[in-house]
């Protein structure tokens, strides 16, 4: 198969992560914070190993802000039911997947929050952050946004408005699941106060987890209460972090192959796979962009992802004959309807190609000959 959908989850996954979740059920999948015992030990010692090394990755300074979750929508859950409060008005982009957008939805709809969309497609840096700024109101609360969209390689200008924020006494909230091991994170630097991540993306970890990163500004609220390991006696949840966001068993395998692909990323260059990823989109947006029949959608925004349609067959129809010639891309609106409908592709979404490291020009080759058969 030529494993083109990336962006849902890396295939097939360094074989450093296999490792290490090997290794894990082997070896220490005793309950880390929940028994004295050598296993239990061990567990909370590579727990531990992998806060720190995800809170250098995304540069936080205080490991214990690593908060371990389900994934990147359980964290942004945390960040944005935990953090607002009944009469705020937040501020998300057009790009928004539906991690993003349903939980501000559902508070909308609750009467608690209210909620507005700024641009960003086809605008400059300056721009975009004029109009967050024409958006802001007196009740505003939050910044929530995406570094890096889910359906084409279009970016935010992060580090500009997480200062903006700060200067304005915003949290600022970021999706970090598609830029993640694809964009540098720095969140001291860019005055991001919570950063949500999946383990099984771009930091080739399994799924099964994703972390929510905190800066020292924010402590939001627990969605789920259970056992700590710590305060056993208290009735509810301890304020320390990470416990106090942590509820329950941790699931141990996917934070052991999340370590594993972060020492896979720590192995390689990260401008050297940027550029081969670069690469990659640019070689196929010139020859998609030579068969007169298809378009690239949001062209100049290059990086991991691209999107592209056919001017008459569906974007299932094109999906689907790849899928039936080994191609495996993702076709519709990728769970994230707002951001099809601000590139104008909301009737049907269109076909994604999104690469990682494993991918070539020849796979292109392939892809190619099939598109041109359509
Ligand atoms: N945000 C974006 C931009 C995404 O692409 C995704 C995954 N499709 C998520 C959030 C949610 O990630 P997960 O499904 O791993 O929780």
């Amino acid at each position: 198969m030529i494993y083109f959908d990336n962006a849902a989850t890396t295939f097939p996954k360094p074989t450093a992560v296999r490792d290490a979740v090997l290794d894990c059920i082997e070896n220490w999948c005793g309950n880390p914070g929940r028994g004295a015992h050598t296993l239990s030990l061990k567990a909370a010692d590579r727990v531990y190993t992998c806060r720190e090394k995800l809170a250098l990755f995304v540069g936080l300074s205080d490991p214990t802000r690593i908060v371990f979750t389900g994934g990147a929508t359980a964290a942004l859950n945390i960040a944005i039911k935990g953090t607002l409060r009944a009469g705020d008005h937040v501020l998300c982009s057009e790009l928004e997947h539906n991690a993003v957008w349903r939980p501000l939805q559902a508070l909308r709809r609750e009467g608690r929050i209210t909620v507005d969309t700024f641009p960003v497609v086809g605008l400059s840096k300056e721009k975009i952050l004029q109009e967050v700024a024409k958006r802001v109101k007196k009740s505003t609360r939050a910044i929530v946004c995406t570094q890096m969209s889910n359906i084409c390689s279009v970016t935010l200008p992060i580090a500009e408005i997480g200062a903006f924020c700060r200067a304005k006494g915003l949290f600022f909230i970021v999706d970090a699941a598609q830029s993640a091991g694809h964009l540098p994170i720095d969140m001291e630097a860019m005055c991001i106060d919570a950063l949500a991540l999946p383990a099984h993306k771009g930091l080739y970890g399994i799924p099964g987890c994703g972390a929510l990163a905190l800066g020292k500004r924010l402590l939001p609220k627990p969605l789920l209460e259970g056992g700590s390991g710590v305060n056993s006696r208290a009735a509810q949840m301890p304020d320390e972090l990470p416990e106090r966001l942590e509820a329950g068993t941790l699931p141990l395998p996917a934070i052991a192959g999340l370590l594993g692909g972060l020492s896979f990323l720590e192995s390689i260059d990260p401008c050297a796979l940027q550029s081969h990823e670069n690469g990659l989109f640019l070689a196929a947006r010139e020859r998609i962009e030579g068969l007169p029949q298809y378009e690239v959608i949001a062209r100049d925004a290059v990086g991991p992802v691209l999107l592209f349609r056919h001017t008459r067959a569906s974007a299932v129809a094109v999906a689907r004959k790849l899928s039936e010639n080994g191609i495996a891309v993702r076709a519709g609106l990728h769970c994230a309807p707002l951001a099809h409908q601000a590139l104008r592709t909301g009737t049907e979404g269109g076909v994604r190609l999104s690469f990682s490291y494993r991918n070539s020009e020849t796979e292109l080759d392939t892809l190619l000959r099939i598109l041109h058969e359509i």
